[in-house]
């Protein structure tokens, strides 16, 4: 193994993942495509509802441990898997969770505001604010760390979960390990697709597979940014985690490959490319994406194909990040 990959297993780790996570074939996909696709299973990581937010908050809860905190923060929309599987993970290791919701999608309806994630992290028990805002990370995170300061004088030991991109992308390193998994699965894929967010999954899975030697492309479809835009925070990404790990650059900018083909009309909102996806994905193979992630990340496997960026006959691994609890908040805009 490469020392630059021995570096992740330095950080702290809190057990969350069942364990790995399985790869499927998508056989009456693969005859629509012309392609031999295939399926990683990441929906299925075992903790509540599962996901990719699983395998990312395995270090900040390590990292949270390791201060003793009590109770972690974290900000994202309304709808947020990541603030719903980090108030799991509080409720399973005994430490209290609170939740910021940001107002990042408008035009939404009452079922929005108070199911699917919502009601999830209610039945948890995690406590909520609001911000005002929905595109102001920087903000967002100072307001999160002025709750933990109230805390703090309250007598607990709060430990902030931060969104913004000036900081250590401990998730990223979650993906890397995710890399070396995928790697002792199956190690015959010609290319992997992947939703691109905040860029933690994307990045930390094309690093990982750097750091060990494997070269598969790595196609990263925007959910929030436009293709530009993200390869310029996937850059940033890379130079915190290099910092993160004390080693030299693993992925060139040249490397970072994104699609913006299924954004609009943008983010938390279901597009026709996404939601046809969805339907596909449940109509041809029973399986469910989810309306803010997996549906544009899906979509983005035949529009690479349309675009030739994907090969007759490639043999492509998607990977499912999971988000399937907010279907349920979505029912309207679903127009089902
Ligand atoms: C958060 C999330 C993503 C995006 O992951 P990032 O690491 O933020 O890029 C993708 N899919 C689902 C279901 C998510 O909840």
């Amino acid at each position: 193994m490469s020392d630059r990959f021995a570096g992740v297993n330095k950080f702290p780790r809190a057990k969350l993942l069942s364990g790995p996570t399985p790869i499927e074939k998508l056989d009456r996909l693969s005859g629509e495509l012309g392609i031999d696709l295939w399926i990683k299973r990441d929906d299925l990581t075992g903790l509540g509802f599962g996901g990719n937010k699983v395998r990312q908050l395995e270090f900040y809860f390590g990292a949270a441990l390791e201060k003793s905190a009590d109770t972690v923060l974290i900000t994202g929309a309304v709808q947020s898997n990541y603030a719903r599987t980090a108030a799991t993970a509080a409720a399973k290791l005994g430490l209290g969770a609170v939740i910021q919701m940001e107002n990042r999608v408008h035009g939404m309806d009452e079922t929005y505001n108070t199911s699917g994630n919502v009601l999830l992290s209610r039945l948890l028990g995690a406590e909520f604010m609001r911000y005002p805002e929905g595109e102001d990370e920087a903000g967002a995170d100072l307001a999160l760390r002025q709750r933990a300061e109230e805390l703090g004088k309250e007598g607990r030991t709060p430990y902030v979960i931060p969104l913004g991109l000036n900081n250590p992308p401990l998730g990223a390193l979650g993906y890397m390990k995710a890399a070396e998994e995928i790697l002792q699965q199956d190690d015959g894929f010609d290319s992997m697709v992947v939703a691109s967010g905040s860029g933690q999954t994307h990045f930390g899975l094309l690093a990982g597979l750097r750091a060990l030697g494997c070269k598969t492309p790595v196609h990263g479809i925007c959910v929030r940014r436009d293709a530009a835009t993200q390869i310029r925070r996937l850059t940033t990404v890379g130079e915190y985690l290099n910092t993160l790990l004390q080693c030299d650059p693993i992925v060139a900018v040249s490397d970072i490959l994104t699609w913006d083909g299924a954004l609009e009309p943008g983010y938390g909102h279901v597009g026709p490319p996404a939601r046809e996806a969805i339907m596909m994905m449940a109509r041809k193979e029973g399986l469910f994406l989810d309306p803010v992630y997996t549906g544009k990340s899906f979509a983005g496997v035949p529009g690479l194909v349309r675009e030739g960026r994907i090969k007759p006959g490639e043999r492509v691994l998607f990977v499912h990040t999971g988000g399937q609890p907010a279907l349920f908040a979505y029912q309207s805009e679903l127009k089902l």
